[in-house]
């Protein structure tokens, strides 16, 4: 099949690939059914606390009436897991849905592999025990087209899921692009590398009076040195206690939580070990003394003073970590916002999220998205990408946190709609932000849609729409 595929010319591969659209594989039943072990690792991994996921106590008491799934874990119930692709066909053996699509264009060298949008609708909320069957369609395959990316094929998918009884509990849009690593107009490597192949930071001089504050750093510890006579704080370290004279200094780790107390956007001269904007800050730690370091995540004009920052120890390069600062993520509601309160134009509050390496892989692995490029960073080079990125299923997955805890915990979500642009890379923050577009009163439900943004250092990751119910009193 591949020789064949290798000779087939463009024209002949498009026929090919339009013969799968509009043909609907015959309904599957998935894997596992909806439980609570994967649920527990999608919540660990999007660090998801609300207790209708994983409280049973909670969730009995909530609008649920016991625990369900994430909503936006829809489709991580239909993933094939680490396994070879499973055949898809219709009823009547045809070739039918996303495998065939993805085994031709992997065969004719578009090997690489990006999500570009995803849309979900939900007609209601899973629960442990479910067991769903899928239904999938190609709707839709692009004529070849220049991407930034590379040379490839834009395709959307269409699944609809039904339970054991058979109704229907949600749907997906789904949109891919397959392309032909190499073939970009931009180069990746080049552009998405600036930011970790550039000079590199000066080096801090390491003294003994200063070395248990950079061991702090290198083990993932913010230490503030302690006089062990006074109990009074310093920083910088100092050699003797100001406050009573005494030599006998020790230390104690910070929390990491403090406010902003001053900061300065540094402009001129530019430096090239530095990102620009650069923000400094001098943050008031809770403990009761201050530290000077760089905000990051945050646009310069969007800066406070008193704005609750925590501690991000980042490496700035593969040499040297800094205790550095972003924006607080905001506490979790308790209790859920009623439709009253909520208005047209109203803003949810930024809530910043650190794309560590550990989050890309745990957010794939808990999604069921053994893709390479989201966890090996030597294949992801490979198929033309600077590192690892996030998958657009943890992308889901946050965007679902970020508006449940600013919405509360019983919310319900009736669709997330989801646009990406810029990939989340290691190290990197992203932060959103979000809008109240629209209030009404349908059959009796109070329907709120949002506008969610998500951006990181490299522009725009995300675009979501969200269209939910909140209480009506
Ligand atoms: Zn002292």
């Amino acid at each position: 099949m591949s020789d064949d595929n290798k000779s087939k010319t463009p024209d002949a591969l498009l026929a090919a690939l339009r013969r799968i659209v509009g043909v609907a594989t015959e309904p599957r039943v998935t894997r596992d059914d909806v439980n609570q072990a994967m649920i527990r690792h999608w919540c660990d991994a999007m660090e998801d606390h609300n207790p209708v996921y994983t409280d049973p106590a909670f969730a009995a008491e909530s609008v649920h009436g016991g625990i369900v799934a994430p909503p936006a874990m829809l489709d991580t119930w239909s993933m094939p897991g680490l396994a070879p692709r499973p055949r898809q066909e219709s009823s009547s053996g045809e070739e039918a849905g996303m495998v065939p699509v993805l085994n031709q264009l992997d065969a004719a060298g578009f090997t690489s592999v990006v999500a570009a949008g995803m849309s979900h609708e939900y007609h209601r909320y899973l629960k442990p025990g479910d067991r769903l069957t899928i239904s999938q369609v190609i709707t839709s395959v692009s004529d070849e087209k220049q991407t930034a990316l590379g040379v490839g094929h834009f395709f959307t998918t269409e699944s609809n899921f039904a339970d054991q009884q058979g109704n229907s509990v949600g749907r997906m849009e789904f949109s891919i692009l397959k392309f032909k690593p190499g073939t970009g107009t931009v180069n990746m490597d080049a552009s998405a590398l600036e930011g970790l192949e550039k000079m590199p930071r000066p080096r801090p001089a390491i003294s003994r009076d200063t070395k248990f504050f950079w061991d702090g750093v290198d083990q993932g510890e913010l230490r503030i040195q302690k006089c062990n006579s006074c109990d009074g704080l310093h920083h910088p370290p100092v050699v003797r206690c100001p406050g009573c004279g005494s030599y006998e200094l020790g230390y104690l780790v910070s929390q990491g939580r403090g406010t902003v107390y001053s900061f300065v956007e540094v402009h001129h001269p530019q430096f090239p070990m530095f990102d620009y904007p650069l923000v400094g800050v001098l943050v008031e730690l809770e403990e009761g003394t201050r530290i000077i370091s760089n905000l990051v995540g945050v646009k310069p004009e969007d800066v406070e003073t008193g704005m609750p920052v925590e501690l991000a120890i980042e490496a700035t390069d593969p040499g040297l970590s800094l205790p550095l600062f972003r924006r607080a993520r905001p506490a979790r509601r308790e209790s859920t916002l009623l439709f009253a309160d909520l208005e047209p134009g109203q803003e949810l509050p930024p809530c910043p999220v650190a794309i560590s390496r550990t989050l890309i892989v745990a957010g794939a692995m808990a999604s069921r998205d053994f893709q390479d490029v989201h966890h090996d960073p030597d294949l992801a080079k490979k198929r033309g990408s600077p590192d690892t990125f996030m998958n657009i299923m943890t992308t889901s997955g946050l965007t679902n946190r970020y508006v449940t805890d600013w919405a509360g915990p019983e919310v319900i979500f009736r669709k997330l709609s989801l646009r990406l642009g810029v990939p989340n890379f290691p190290g990197d923050t992203l932060t959103y932000t979000g809008q109240v577009q629209s209030t009404a009163l349908r059959d009796g439900k109070g329907v709120v849609e949002l506008l969610v943004t998500g951006t990181n250092k490299l522009g725009d990751h995300v675009t979501a729409t969200v269209e939910l119910e909140l209480p009506t009193p």
